[in-house]
Protein backbone atom coordinates (compact mmCIF):
# COMPACT_ATOMS: atom_id res chain seq x y z
CA UNK A 1 0.00 0.00 0.00
CA UNK A 2 1.54 3.24 -1.05
CA UNK A 3 0.62 6.47 0.89
CA UNK A 4 0.88 9.92 -1.37
CA UNK A 5 1.16 13.31 0.26
CA UNK A 6 0.67 16.46 -1.86
CA UNK A 7 0.60 19.57 -0.47
CA UNK A 8 0.44 18.35 2.82
CA UNK A 9 2.49 16.86 5.36
CA UNK A 10 -0.19 14.95 7.57
CA UNK A 11 1.80 11.61 7.82
CA UNK A 12 1.62 10.62 11.03
CA UNK A 13 -2.56 12.02 11.37
CA UNK A 14 -3.43 10.27 7.81
CA UNK A 15 -1.17 6.94 9.03
CA UNK A 16 -3.26 6.53 12.22
CA UNK A 17 -6.26 6.33 10.15
CA UNK A 18 -4.92 4.04 8.20
CA UNK A 19 -3.94 1.47 10.41
CA UNK A 20 -7.44 1.06 11.42
CA UNK A 21 -8.26 -0.50 7.80
CA UNK A 22 -4.57 -1.68 6.79
CA UNK A 23 -1.52 -2.59 8.90
CA UNK A 24 1.39 -0.25 9.37
CA UNK A 25 3.91 -2.70 8.22
CA UNK A 26 2.43 -2.77 4.42
CA UNK A 27 2.70 1.05 3.54
CA UNK A 28 5.19 2.92 2.00
CA UNK A 29 5.30 6.97 1.68
CA UNK A 30 5.65 9.31 -1.41
CA UNK A 31 5.48 12.93 -1.58
CA UNK A 32 4.52 13.28 -5.27
CA UNK A 33 1.83 15.05 -7.05
CA UNK A 34 0.76 12.15 -8.89
CA UNK A 35 0.01 8.89 -8.56
CA UNK A 36 2.44 6.39 -9.76
CA UNK A 37 2.64 3.24 -8.92
CA UNK A 38 0.96 -0.20 -9.65
CA UNK A 39 0.41 -0.80 -5.92
CA UNK A 40 -2.55 -0.50 -3.63
CA UNK A 41 -2.60 3.34 -2.80
CA UNK A 42 -4.21 6.55 -1.41
CA UNK A 43 -3.44 9.49 -2.49
CA UNK A 44 -4.33 12.91 0.03
CA UNK A 45 -3.99 16.24 -1.88
CA UNK A 46 -4.37 19.75 -0.68
CA UNK A 47 -4.39 22.67 -3.29
CA UNK A 48 -5.14 26.18 -2.68
CA UNK A 49 -7.16 28.12 -5.25
CA UNK A 50 -7.54 31.65 -4.21
CA UNK A 51 -9.86 31.71 -0.70
CA UNK A 52 -10.25 28.38 -1.07
CA UNK A 53 -8.33 24.90 -0.08
CA UNK A 54 -9.84 21.91 -2.09
CA UNK A 55 -8.79 18.97 -0.01
CA UNK A 56 -9.35 15.39 -1.68
CA UNK A 57 -8.74 11.32 -1.30
CA UNK A 58 -8.51 9.08 -4.11
CA UNK A 59 -8.18 5.32 -3.05
CA UNK A 60 -7.62 2.22 -4.63
CA UNK A 61 -7.94 -1.25 -3.13
CA UNK A 62 -7.58 -4.16 -5.11
CA UNK A 63 -8.66 -2.57 -8.11
CA UNK A 64 -11.68 -0.81 -6.33
CA UNK A 65 -11.44 2.80 -6.59
CA UNK A 66 -12.99 5.55 -4.03
CA UNK A 67 -12.61 8.93 -3.78
CA UNK A 68 -13.97 11.93 -1.18
CA UNK A 69 -13.87 15.98 -1.61
CA UNK A 70 -13.87 18.84 0.37
CA UNK A 71 -13.22 22.64 0.18
CA UNK A 72 -12.62 24.77 3.27
CA UNK A 73 -13.54 28.33 2.71
CA UNK A 74 -10.64 31.50 4.00
CA UNK A 75 -13.35 32.42 6.32
CA UNK A 76 -14.22 28.94 8.11
CA UNK A 77 -12.81 28.60 11.53
CA UNK A 78 -12.29 26.22 14.49
CA UNK A 79 -12.49 22.71 13.57
CA UNK A 80 -14.53 23.67 10.21
CA UNK A 81 -10.89 24.49 9.21
CA UNK A 82 -8.94 21.93 10.55
CA UNK A 83 -7.69 20.49 7.51
CA UNK A 84 -5.83 17.88 9.28
CA UNK A 85 -9.24 16.70 10.69
CA UNK A 86 -10.90 17.17 7.29
CA UNK A 87 -8.41 15.23 5.54
CA UNK A 88 -8.50 12.16 7.82
CA UNK A 89 -12.41 11.92 7.69
CA UNK A 90 -11.92 11.73 3.76
CA UNK A 91 -9.46 9.20 3.96
CA UNK A 92 -11.43 7.32 6.71
CA UNK A 93 -14.26 7.49 4.40
CA UNK A 94 -12.77 6.13 1.31
CA UNK A 95 -11.27 3.45 3.10
CA UNK A 96 -14.68 2.90 4.63
CA UNK A 97 -15.88 2.41 1.15
CA UNK A 98 -12.74 0.14 -0.14
CA UNK A 99 -12.15 -2.44 2.49
CA UNK A 100 -16.11 -2.54 4.67
CA UNK A 101 -13.99 -2.23 7.55
CA UNK A 102 -14.31 0.47 10.21
CA UNK A 103 -13.93 1.67 13.90
CA UNK A 104 -16.77 2.89 16.61
CA UNK A 105 -14.00 5.68 17.44
CA UNK A 106 -13.90 6.90 13.72
CA UNK A 107 -10.72 9.13 13.34
CA UNK A 108 -10.26 9.67 17.21
CA UNK A 109 -7.05 7.59 16.87
CA UNK A 110 -4.97 8.82 19.98
CA UNK A 111 -4.67 7.23 23.31
CA UNK A 112 -7.20 9.56 25.41
CA UNK A 113 -10.15 10.31 23.96
CA UNK A 114 -11.78 12.00 26.65
CA UNK A 115 -9.55 14.92 26.61
CA UNK A 116 -11.24 15.87 23.69
CA UNK A 117 -14.64 16.12 25.80
CA UNK A 118 -13.10 17.37 28.68
CA UNK A 119 -11.82 20.08 26.81
CA UNK A 120 -15.44 21.05 25.30
CA UNK A 121 -17.07 20.44 29.04
CA UNK A 122 -14.54 23.21 29.63
CA UNK A 123 -16.05 25.42 26.55
CA UNK A 124 -19.08 24.85 28.60
CA UNK A 125 -20.70 22.73 25.37
CA UNK A 126 -23.41 21.02 26.04
CA UNK A 127 -24.52 17.17 25.82
CA UNK A 128 -25.93 17.54 21.91
CA UNK A 129 -23.37 20.02 20.90
CA UNK A 130 -20.73 17.64 22.36
CA UNK A 131 -22.45 14.64 20.48
CA UNK A 132 -22.83 16.49 17.26
CA UNK A 133 -18.73 17.04 17.10
CA UNK A 134 -18.22 14.09 17.81
CA UNK A 135 -20.22 12.47 15.86
CA UNK A 136 -19.77 14.72 12.19
CA UNK A 137 -16.14 16.05 13.09
CA UNK A 138 -14.57 12.61 14.37
CA UNK A 139 -17.19 10.37 13.24
CA UNK A 140 -17.43 8.85 16.37
CA UNK A 141 -20.41 5.82 17.28
CA UNK A 142 -23.05 6.60 19.49
CA UNK A 143 -21.70 4.11 22.07
CA UNK A 144 -18.56 6.04 21.82
CA UNK A 145 -20.50 9.11 22.09
CA UNK A 146 -22.05 8.43 25.44
CA UNK A 147 -18.55 6.08 27.02
CA UNK A 148 -16.72 8.92 26.31
CA UNK A 149 -18.84 11.35 27.50
CA UNK A 150 -19.95 9.78 30.92
CA UNK A 151 -16.11 9.32 31.44
CA UNK A 152 -15.81 12.94 31.31
CA UNK A 153 -18.79 13.70 33.84
CA UNK A 154 -17.48 11.13 36.15
CA UNK A 155 -13.83 12.63 36.41
CA UNK A 156 -14.38 16.47 36.03
CA UNK A 157 -15.21 16.31 40.09
CA UNK A 158 -11.54 14.88 40.85
CA UNK A 159 -10.12 17.34 37.82
CA UNK A 160 -11.90 20.23 39.31
CA UNK A 161 -10.45 19.75 42.99
CA UNK A 162 -6.68 18.83 41.42
CA UNK A 163 -4.35 21.50 43.45
CA UNK A 164 -1.59 22.06 40.94
CA UNK A 165 1.40 22.89 44.03
CA UNK A 166 1.03 18.85 44.24
CA UNK A 167 2.32 16.17 42.48
CA UNK A 168 2.29 12.48 42.51
CA UNK A 169 4.73 9.71 42.92
CA UNK A 170 4.79 6.34 41.06
CA UNK A 171 7.39 3.42 42.15
CA UNK A 172 8.37 0.89 40.01
CA UNK A 173 8.84 -2.60 40.31
CA UNK A 174 9.73 -4.18 36.90
CA UNK A 175 9.77 -7.95 38.64
CA UNK A 176 7.50 -10.62 38.23
CA UNK A 177 7.57 -14.03 39.24
CA UNK A 178 6.72 -15.85 35.80
CA UNK A 179 5.63 -14.16 32.58
CA UNK A 180 2.26 -13.94 31.09
CA UNK A 181 1.97 -14.98 27.13
CA UNK A 182 0.06 -11.72 25.98
CA UNK A 183 2.94 -9.19 28.34
CA UNK A 184 5.31 -7.17 26.06
CA UNK A 185 6.75 -5.17 29.29
CA UNK A 186 9.08 -7.95 31.55
CA UNK A 187 11.66 -8.50 28.56
CA UNK A 188 14.32 -10.43 30.07
CA UNK A 189 13.91 -13.93 31.68
CA UNK A 190 12.39 -13.73 34.53
CA UNK A 191 14.59 -15.70 37.06
CA UNK A 192 17.88 -13.67 36.17
CA UNK A 193 16.18 -10.34 36.89
CA UNK A 194 15.02 -11.57 40.18
CA UNK A 195 18.39 -11.88 41.22
CA UNK A 196 18.77 -7.95 40.47
CA UNK A 197 16.48 -7.58 43.02
CA UNK A 198 18.15 -6.21 46.02
CA UNK A 199 20.15 -3.86 44.59
CA UNK A 200 17.66 -2.25 42.58
CA UNK A 201 16.07 -1.89 46.16
CA UNK A 202 19.03 0.01 47.54
CA UNK A 203 19.21 2.24 44.33
CA UNK A 204 15.18 2.47 44.24
CA UNK A 205 15.49 3.83 47.97
CA UNK A 206 18.47 6.27 46.85
CA UNK A 207 16.39 7.59 44.35
CA UNK A 208 13.59 8.13 46.35
CA UNK A 209 15.78 9.90 49.12
CA UNK A 210 17.02 12.38 46.07
CA UNK A 211 13.34 12.57 44.88
CA UNK A 212 11.86 13.77 48.63
CA UNK A 213 14.95 16.44 48.80
CA UNK A 214 14.10 17.94 44.94
CA UNK A 215 10.55 17.62 45.97
CA UNK A 216 11.15 19.91 49.05
CA UNK A 217 13.24 22.34 47.43
CA UNK A 218 10.18 23.26 44.71
CA UNK A 219 7.75 23.20 47.13
CA UNK A 220 5.27 20.66 46.17
CA UNK A 221 3.20 18.45 48.20
CA UNK A 222 2.29 15.00 47.52
CA UNK A 223 -0.98 13.77 46.50
CA UNK A 224 -1.22 10.09 45.59
CA UNK A 225 1.32 7.06 45.68
CA UNK A 226 1.62 4.31 42.96
CA UNK A 227 3.64 1.21 43.27
CA UNK A 228 3.37 -0.41 39.80
CA UNK A 229 4.78 -3.01 37.77
CA UNK A 230 5.74 -5.39 37.04
CA UNK A 231 4.13 -7.24 40.30
CA UNK A 232 5.14 -4.83 43.27
CA UNK A 233 3.78 -7.87 45.38
CA UNK A 234 6.92 -9.91 43.90
CA UNK A 235 8.97 -8.41 46.81
CA UNK A 236 8.91 -9.55 50.07
CA UNK A 237 7.11 -8.08 52.73
CA UNK A 238 10.53 -6.59 54.62
CA UNK A 239 11.40 -5.30 51.11
CA UNK A 240 8.32 -3.46 50.68
CA UNK A 241 8.27 -2.27 54.59
CA UNK A 242 11.33 -1.10 53.78
CA UNK A 243 10.27 1.03 50.61
CA UNK A 244 7.33 2.25 52.19
CA UNK A 245 9.44 3.38 55.19
CA UNK A 246 11.90 5.34 53.16
CA UNK A 247 8.87 7.00 51.21
CA UNK A 248 7.49 8.39 54.64
CA UNK A 249 11.00 9.26 56.08
CA UNK A 250 11.84 10.99 52.43
CA UNK A 251 8.40 12.84 52.08
CA UNK A 252 5.03 14.45 53.80
CA UNK A 253 2.66 11.72 53.83
CA UNK A 254 -0.06 13.59 55.54
CA UNK A 255 -1.01 15.30 52.90
CA UNK A 256 -1.75 12.18 50.77
CA UNK A 257 -5.10 11.23 49.80
CA UNK A 258 -4.43 8.29 47.65
CA UNK A 259 -1.83 5.44 48.15
CA UNK A 260 -1.83 2.39 45.67
CA UNK A 261 -0.30 -1.07 45.80
CA UNK A 262 -0.73 -3.52 42.15
CA UNK A 263 -0.96 -5.97 44.15
CA UNK A 264 -1.56 -7.84 40.92
CA UNK A 265 -1.40 -11.64 40.78
CA UNK A 266 -3.10 -13.73 43.42
CA UNK A 267 0.42 -15.82 43.52
CA UNK A 268 1.96 -13.34 44.99
CA UNK A 269 -0.21 -12.00 47.94
CA UNK A 270 -0.14 -13.13 50.95
CA UNK A 271 -1.70 -11.91 54.58
CA UNK A 272 2.04 -10.76 55.64
CA UNK A 273 2.45 -8.32 52.93
CA UNK A 274 -1.17 -7.05 52.65
CA UNK A 275 -0.68 -6.41 56.63
CA UNK A 276 2.48 -4.28 56.31
CA UNK A 277 1.53 -2.28 53.23
CA UNK A 278 -1.59 -1.56 55.06
CA UNK A 279 -0.30 -0.86 58.21
CA UNK A 280 2.10 1.49 56.51
CA UNK A 281 -0.60 3.57 54.56
CA UNK A 282 -1.51 1.49 51.42
CA UNK A 283 -5.53 1.98 51.27
CA UNK A 284 -5.87 1.13 47.53
CA UNK A 285 -4.64 -2.26 45.97
CA UNK A 286 -5.35 -4.14 42.40
CA UNK A 287 -5.82 -7.52 42.73
CA UNK A 288 -6.52 -8.87 38.93
CA UNK A 289 -7.87 -12.54 38.00
CA UNK A 290 -7.92 -11.25 34.17
CA UNK A 291 -10.38 -14.11 33.80
CA UNK A 292 -12.20 -16.38 36.24
CA UNK A 293 -11.51 -19.49 33.91
CA UNK A 294 -8.46 -21.40 35.29
CA UNK A 295 -7.53 -23.16 31.35
CA UNK A 296 -7.49 -19.90 30.54
CA UNK A 297 -5.29 -18.89 33.00
CA UNK A 298 -3.47 -21.71 32.15
CA UNK A 299 -3.51 -20.59 28.39
CA UNK A 300 -1.88 -17.34 29.10
CA UNK A 301 0.60 -19.03 31.52
CA UNK A 302 -0.35 -16.78 34.27
CA UNK A 303 0.18 -19.30 36.97
CA UNK A 304 -2.38 -18.75 39.44
CA UNK A 305 -5.98 -19.94 39.65
CA UNK A 306 -9.35 -18.54 40.03
CA UNK A 307 -9.44 -19.88 42.99
CA UNK A 308 -5.96 -17.76 44.32
CA UNK A 309 -7.97 -14.88 43.45
CA UNK A 310 -10.78 -15.42 45.37
CA UNK A 311 -8.87 -16.32 48.60
CA UNK A 312 -6.49 -13.24 48.03
CA UNK A 313 -9.30 -11.00 47.86
CA UNK A 314 -11.29 -12.31 50.79
CA UNK A 315 -7.98 -11.72 52.76
CA UNK A 316 -7.73 -7.87 51.03
CA UNK A 317 -10.67 -7.40 52.79
CA UNK A 318 -10.19 -9.55 56.46
CA UNK A 319 -7.07 -7.42 56.42
CA UNK A 320 -9.69 -3.97 56.03
CA UNK A 321 -8.59 -3.05 52.12
CA UNK A 322 -12.18 -1.06 51.41
CA UNK A 323 -10.84 0.21 47.89
CA UNK A 324 -10.02 -2.67 45.73
CA UNK A 325 -9.33 -2.85 41.98
CA UNK A 326 -9.64 -5.83 39.63
CA UNK A 327 -8.63 -5.94 36.12
CA UNK A 328 -9.53 -8.61 33.91
CA UNK A 329 -8.45 -8.61 29.79
CA UNK A 330 -11.78 -9.25 26.80
CA UNK A 331 -9.96 -11.13 24.14
CA UNK A 332 -7.75 -13.35 25.69
CA UNK A 333 -6.31 -16.42 23.67
CA UNK A 334 -8.84 -19.16 24.18
CA UNK A 335 -11.55 -17.11 26.41
CA UNK A 336 -15.06 -17.35 25.06
CA UNK A 337 -17.69 -15.07 25.33
CA UNK A 338 -19.71 -16.93 28.08
CA UNK A 339 -16.57 -17.53 30.11
CA UNK A 340 -16.04 -13.99 29.72
CA UNK A 341 -19.17 -13.10 30.82
CA UNK A 342 -19.36 -15.49 33.59
CA UNK A 343 -15.90 -13.53 34.85
CA UNK A 344 -17.67 -10.11 35.29
CA UNK A 345 -20.79 -11.66 36.54
CA UNK A 346 -19.10 -13.01 39.42
CA UNK A 347 -16.56 -9.82 40.05
CA UNK A 348 -19.95 -8.07 40.28
CA UNK A 349 -21.21 -10.11 42.79
CA UNK A 350 -18.08 -10.16 44.42
CA UNK A 351 -18.70 -6.42 44.68
CA UNK A 352 -15.03 -5.02 44.47
CA UNK A 353 -14.64 -0.63 44.27
CA UNK A 354 -12.74 -0.57 40.56
CA UNK A 355 -13.05 -3.12 38.11
CA UNK A 356 -10.86 -1.96 35.31
CA UNK A 357 -12.02 -4.10 32.00
CA UNK A 358 -8.60 -4.11 29.12
CA UNK A 359 -8.58 -5.19 25.87
CA UNK A 360 -5.85 -7.45 24.54
CA UNK A 361 -3.61 -5.49 22.65
CA UNK A 362 -0.60 -7.91 20.96
CA UNK A 363 2.07 -5.78 20.88
CA UNK A 364 5.47 -6.68 18.75
CA UNK A 365 7.34 -8.09 21.61
CA UNK A 366 4.82 -10.57 23.39
CA UNK A 367 5.35 -14.15 23.61
CA UNK A 368 1.04 -14.98 22.04
CA UNK A 369 2.50 -12.88 18.61
CA UNK A 370 5.57 -14.19 18.27
CA UNK A 371 4.32 -17.46 18.08
CA UNK A 372 2.89 -16.44 15.12
CA UNK A 373 -0.74 -17.55 16.07
CA UNK A 374 -3.10 -15.47 14.44
CA UNK A 375 -6.30 -17.27 15.81
CA UNK A 376 -6.10 -14.94 18.47
CA UNK A 377 -7.13 -12.16 16.48
CA UNK A 378 -10.14 -13.97 16.36
CA UNK A 379 -12.16 -13.62 19.24
CA UNK A 380 -15.55 -11.80 20.30
CA UNK A 381 -14.16 -9.03 22.20
CA UNK A 382 -16.28 -6.47 21.09
CA UNK A 383 -19.26 -8.38 22.10
CA UNK A 384 -17.56 -9.00 25.26
CA UNK A 385 -16.72 -5.39 25.79
CA UNK A 386 -20.27 -4.59 25.01
CA UNK A 387 -21.60 -7.00 27.97
CA UNK A 388 -19.37 -5.49 30.01
CA UNK A 389 -20.43 -2.03 29.75
CA UNK A 390 -24.06 -2.64 30.10
CA UNK A 391 -23.82 -4.77 32.93
CA UNK A 392 -21.07 -2.53 34.80
CA UNK A 393 -23.70 0.58 34.07
CA UNK A 394 -26.58 -1.36 35.62
CA UNK A 395 -24.85 -2.24 38.59
CA UNK A 396 -24.16 1.06 39.16
CA UNK A 397 -20.40 1.69 38.15
CA UNK A 398 -19.55 4.70 36.18
CA UNK A 399 -16.71 4.66 33.68
CA UNK A 400 -13.41 7.03 35.07
CA UNK A 401 -11.36 6.75 32.67
CA UNK A 402 -10.23 5.23 29.29
CA UNK A 403 -7.92 4.43 27.27
CA UNK A 404 -6.46 3.05 23.70
CA UNK A 405 -3.37 1.05 23.10
CA UNK A 406 -1.52 0.42 20.16
CA UNK A 407 -2.71 -2.88 18.29
CA UNK A 408 -5.79 -3.38 20.67
CA UNK A 409 -8.32 -5.97 19.38
CA UNK A 410 -11.32 -4.58 17.42
CA UNK A 411 -9.78 -0.89 18.18
CA UNK A 412 -11.55 -1.07 21.23
CA UNK A 413 -10.37 0.49 24.59
CA UNK A 414 -9.39 0.15 28.58
CA UNK A 415 -12.09 1.29 30.71
CA UNK A 416 -11.37 2.19 34.31
CA UNK A 417 -15.08 1.45 36.45
CA UNK A 418 -15.81 2.94 39.54
CA UNK A 419 -18.67 3.19 42.47
CA UNK A 420 -19.46 6.15 43.43
CA UNK A 421 -16.82 8.20 45.41
CA UNK A 422 -14.06 5.39 44.11
CA UNK A 423 -12.52 6.88 41.31
CA UNK A 424 -8.54 6.19 41.38
CA UNK A 425 -6.97 9.69 41.29
CA UNK A 426 -3.80 8.43 40.13
CA UNK A 427 -5.47 7.39 37.23
CA UNK A 428 -7.49 9.88 36.42
CA UNK A 429 -4.57 12.40 36.91
CA UNK A 430 -2.20 10.54 34.68
CA UNK A 431 -4.80 10.27 32.20
CA UNK A 432 -5.52 13.68 31.70
CA UNK A 433 -1.67 14.80 31.84
CA UNK A 434 -2.33 17.44 34.66
CA UNK A 435 -0.64 16.46 37.08
CA UNK A 436 3.06 16.07 38.17
CA UNK A 437 3.90 12.21 38.21
CA UNK A 438 7.67 11.60 39.46
CA UNK A 439 8.57 8.53 38.71
CA UNK A 440 10.50 6.35 40.37
CA UNK A 441 12.87 2.97 39.30
CA UNK A 442 13.19 1.33 36.30
CA UNK A 443 11.10 2.32 33.46
CA UNK A 444 9.61 4.35 34.82
CA UNK A 445 8.90 7.82 33.03
CA UNK A 446 8.41 11.46 35.08
CA UNK A 447 6.18 13.65 33.78
CA UNK A 448 6.29 17.28 34.48
CA UNK A 449 2.86 19.71 34.32
CA UNK A 450 2.80 23.40 34.39
CA UNK A 451 -1.05 24.11 33.46
CA UNK A 452 -1.44 27.54 33.27
CA UNK A 453 2.28 27.45 31.20
CA UNK A 454 0.58 24.72 28.76
CA UNK A 455 4.01 22.96 28.93
CA UNK A 456 4.39 19.32 30.10
CA UNK A 457 7.62 17.41 29.63
CA UNK A 458 9.19 14.08 30.40
CA UNK A 459 12.51 12.42 32.59
CA UNK A 460 12.95 9.07 31.42
CA UNK A 461 14.43 6.47 33.98
CA UNK A 462 16.31 3.43 32.16
CA UNK A 463 13.91 0.95 30.94
CA UNK A 464 15.32 -2.29 32.61
CA UNK A 465 16.72 -3.02 35.83
CA UNK A 466 20.14 -4.27 34.64
CA UNK A 467 20.80 -0.88 33.14
CA UNK A 468 19.16 1.36 35.93
CA UNK A 469 21.28 -0.71 38.62
CA UNK A 470 24.57 -0.15 36.42
CA UNK A 471 23.71 3.64 35.34
CA UNK A 472 22.03 4.62 38.61
CA UNK A 473 24.56 8.28 39.17
CA UNK A 474 24.45 9.18 35.39
CA UNK A 475 20.06 8.69 35.59
CA UNK A 476 20.05 10.89 38.86
CA UNK A 477 22.00 13.66 37.56
CA UNK A 478 19.35 13.61 34.70
CA UNK A 479 16.16 14.33 37.56
CA UNK A 480 18.04 17.96 37.99
CA UNK A 481 15.68 18.59 34.42
CA UNK A 482 12.98 18.63 37.17
CA UNK A 483 14.10 21.61 39.02
CA UNK A 484 14.83 23.01 35.72
CA UNK A 485 11.71 22.65 34.76
CA UNK A 486 10.23 24.39 37.86
CA UNK A 487 12.39 27.17 37.53
CA UNK A 488 11.40 28.25 34.50
CA UNK A 489 8.21 28.21 35.36
CA UNK A 490 8.57 30.75 38.32
CA UNK A 491 10.21 32.70 35.65
S1 LIG B 1 1.77 -9.89 35.75
FE1 LIG B 1 1.59 -8.20 34.31
S2 LIG B 1 3.65 -7.34 34.08
FE2 LIG B 1 3.85 -9.37 35.05
S3 LIG B 1 4.25 -10.80 33.36
FE3 LIG B 1 2.04 -10.80 33.71
S4 LIG B 1 1.19 -9.22 32.34
FE4 LIG B 1 3.43 -8.90 32.48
Amino acid sequence: MTLIFSGNDYKYELEGVMKLFIPASLFTHIYSDRVDTDDDYVFAREKIFGNYTLLYVIGSVNGKKAHKTHIVKQSDSGLDADKELIMSRLLYTVMHKLTGKGSQWGVITGIRPVKRVNAMLSDCFDKKQIFSILKEKYLCSDEKCELSYLTALTHKPAIDALNEKTFSLYVSIPFCPTRCSYCSFVSQSVESSMKQIPEYLNKLCEEIRYTGELARRIGLKLDTVYFGGGTPTTLTAPQLERLMNVIAESFDTSTVREYTIEAGRPDTITEDKLSVIKENGCNRISINPQTLNNSVLEAIGRRHTAEQFYESFSLARKIGFDTINTDIIAGLPTDTFDSFKYTIDELINLSPENITVHTLSIKRSARINQSGDRSVLDNPAAKMVEYANSRLLAAGYRPYYLYRQKNMLDNLENIGWAKKGCESLYNIYIMEEIQTILAMGAGGSTKLVDLSGHRLSRVFNYKFPLEYNKHFELMLNKKNEIEDFYAEKER
